[in-house]
């Protein structure tokens, strides 16, 4: 197994960070991750996808197939010794257990990682910890520290890093604080968390977000505007395909319907919270009575209404159950004490007012220790969103800057290669000869030293030829400078074009030019000097309508085979050749044996 990356690992990851803003997604991705992971035997790609999968059941398949999931990749992830896998595979478990009511071991699961998950995980993960940690205090009904830890939740995976958890965790405040009573701030973090759910793609976060709203307005007495919300939250499948089948809430649905004075709707939503099996949740079992309750009460059934609200009496009384919230509680003597009165029998309202005041009162010392924990998380949500748009200010800062600096710098490297461009065309100047392009006699000066060196510590010829073009005046003289000018630059293109790759031109001046060549002995470089005087023969120029031909011009050609020679004296030898040839008749190339070194 290599440690890189595999692409079933990323794909298994890009699934675990769309978890929350995009489920379907985040589901769909998984699957395919698992599927490579199993085929190529990927065993850290098996670990993340199985932990999506695990995650993602919770929301949208059964507990138990969730449960089985994360248990596998939790195993996956402790054969690779992945701490941080370990952890969050365990807080999903936990949270598989108290979604089933096992409330303390859930606990017990889960606080025990706490420590050393604050220290390996970061950002949305930490907040995935975190806001397990806070889920099961929520339950046990320690809102206080449920709120310290939802706070802690939402400063480690705010907008920036959250991957969408934030919407989650914005939903849970407002699930918390319903519990406490204090529905007006409850509404306020739902509206914060449907803003940002709207961006997302999780239909199970949506039904949530609409149901703690649905919650929040039946108890402020204004079931009436939530009806739209309660048909909304009814039409959504509560299966794998909408909602997710494992929080339906049908009976919370039908109390807010019945408070709306809508009886038929109430009736529905009853029958298709009755309709699930088993007893349900302790809450779910409270809420079903109530609606029971209020229907029967609306159908002239007071009787039987009392009937139905008796049967749970002692669950609504009971302080030590886990899972059972003081507002279901409240919800359950209020209606009692309201159907008491209703009947004409005093005593008992007053005695269910009395429970339903007690337990207010303790929803009040909860709230009371608990806001002090939602002032805080208000500061640092303001600290959060402060920091958020002075990171957008800084980036905007710093992408200006860097657009200056890019210009800058462009500017800068046209700067740079325009002086390369002076300087190389400097340099040519200075070893080159303007009008024919071929180098110039300073060059010479400074590579025929080299050269000679060179040609003697390879103990191979180096062959020097002077060439002077004939009777060049009288080119001058009958056709103009100009056409002189044209004439030595065809002869220059005549030498570039026929020299081999190692050899130099220069122009010695005037009309008179000499070749450096090495590897090349006297009578080869005769030959070859020969050569481009038959070639200078054959060119023809047109001028003015008359074709001029048949140039020649005559060349002094020595090597430097044998004696040491100084570099003077080895243009001498060949300037002493050419002038020879030029009194032979012109038009010739001559050879000469140097001098022996003195
Ligand atoms: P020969 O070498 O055959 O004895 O006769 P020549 O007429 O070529 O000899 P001379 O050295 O007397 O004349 C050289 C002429 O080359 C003189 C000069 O006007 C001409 N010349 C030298 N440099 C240039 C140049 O750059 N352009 C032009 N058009 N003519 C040049
Ligand atoms: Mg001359
Ligand atoms: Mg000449």
């Amino acid at each position: 197994m290599t440690r890189a990356t595999t692409r079933a690992l990323a794909q298994a990851r890009r699934a675990w960070q769309l978890l929350h803003a995009d489920a379907p997604a985040a589901g769909r991705i998984a699957e395919q991750a698992l599927a490579l992971a199993l085929k190529n035997d990927d065993h850290p790609a098996e670990a993340w996808a199985r932990l999506v999968r695990g995650y993602h059941r919770l929301n949208f398949g059964t507990l138990v197939e969730a449960a089985d999931e994360l248990r596998r990749a939790r195993n996956r992830f402790d054969a690779l010794g992945d701490r941080a896998g370990h952890i969050l595979a365990e807080a999903g478990f936990a949270r598989s257990l108290w979604r089933g009511g096992r409330y303390r071991e859930a606990i017990d699961t889960v606080l025990p990682l706490r420590d050393e998950g604050l220290r390996v995980l970061r950002h949305a993960q930490r907040g995935v910890l975190l806001n397990t940690i806070a889920g099961c205090y929520s339950v046990i009904g320690d809102s206080e520290r449920a709120f310290a830890y939802m706070y802690q939740a939402l400063r480690d995976a705010g907008p920036a890093h959250g991957h969408g958890i934030d919407a989650v965790l914005h939903c849970n405040l407002s699930n918390e604080l319903l519990q406490l009573g204090d529905f007006e701030e409850a509404l306020r973090h739902v509206e914060q968390g449907r803003e940002r759910a709207a961006r997302m793609n999780n239909p199970f976060l949506r039904s949530v977000l609409l149901i703690n709203r649905i919650i929040c307005l039946t108890e402020m007495g204004r079931a009436a505007e939530a009806l739209d919300d309660v048909r909304a939250v009814r039409d959504l499948p509560a299966d794998a395909q909408g909602r997710g089948g494992n929080a339906k809430h049908f009976e919370t649905l039908a109390i807010a319907a019945l408070a709306a004075g809508d009886p038929t709707l109430g009736e529905e939503l009853l029958a298709l919270a009755d309709a699930l099996p088993g007893a349900g949740l302790p809450d779910e079992r409270l809420e079903r009575v109530i609606a029971q309750a209020l229907l029967d009460h609306q159908r002239d059934r007071l009787g039987e209404a009392l009937d139905t609200l008796a049967t749970q009496r002692a669950l609504a009384a009971d302080d030590r159950v886990a899972g059972l919230s003081l507002r279901v509680r409240c919800q359950f003597f209020h209606c009692a004490s309201v159907l008491h009165e209703a009947r004409g029998d005093s005593a008992q309202a007053l005695a269910d007012l009395r429970q339903w005041q007690s337990l207010h009162l303790q929803q009040a010392q909860r709230a009371s220790r608990a806001r002090y924990q939602a002032a805080a998380l208000q500061t640092e949500l303001l600290r959060l969103q402060h920091r958020l748009e002075e990171n957008d200010a800084q980036r905007r800062d710093s992408e200006r800057a860097r657009e200056a600096l890019a210009a800058a710098n462009s500017r800068l490297s046209r700067r740079v290669d325009e002086a390369q461009a002076l300087h190389e065309s400097l340099r040519q100047q200075a070893t080159r000869d303007a009008l024919t392009g071929l180098f110039n006699r300073r060059h010479l000066d400074d590579t025929l030293p080299a050269l000679l060196a060179q040609a003697r510590r390879a103990a191979e010829p180096l062959a020097i030829a002077l060439i002077d073009l004939d009777h060049f005046k009288s080119v001058n003289d009958r056709f103009g400078h100009d056409v002189g000018d044209r004439l030595l630059e065809a002869f220059g293109r005549l030498l570039q074009r026929s020299l081999r790759a190692g050899d130099t031109a220069c122009r010695y001046g005037g009309e008179e030019f000499c070749l450096l060549l090495p590897a090349t002995g006297g009578l080869a470089a005769q030959r070859l000097v020969d050569q481009l005087l038959q070639r200078w023969r054959r060119e023809a120029f047109e001028l003015d309508g008359l074709t001029l031909q048949g140039l020649s011009f005559s060349a002094g050609v020595v090597d430097s085979d044998g004696p040491l020679l100084d570099p003077p004296a080895v243009l001498r030898a060949a300037d002493q050749a050419l002038l020879m040839a030029k009194q032979l008749g012109r038009n010739r190339v001559l050879a000469t044996a140097l001098p022996a070194a003195a």
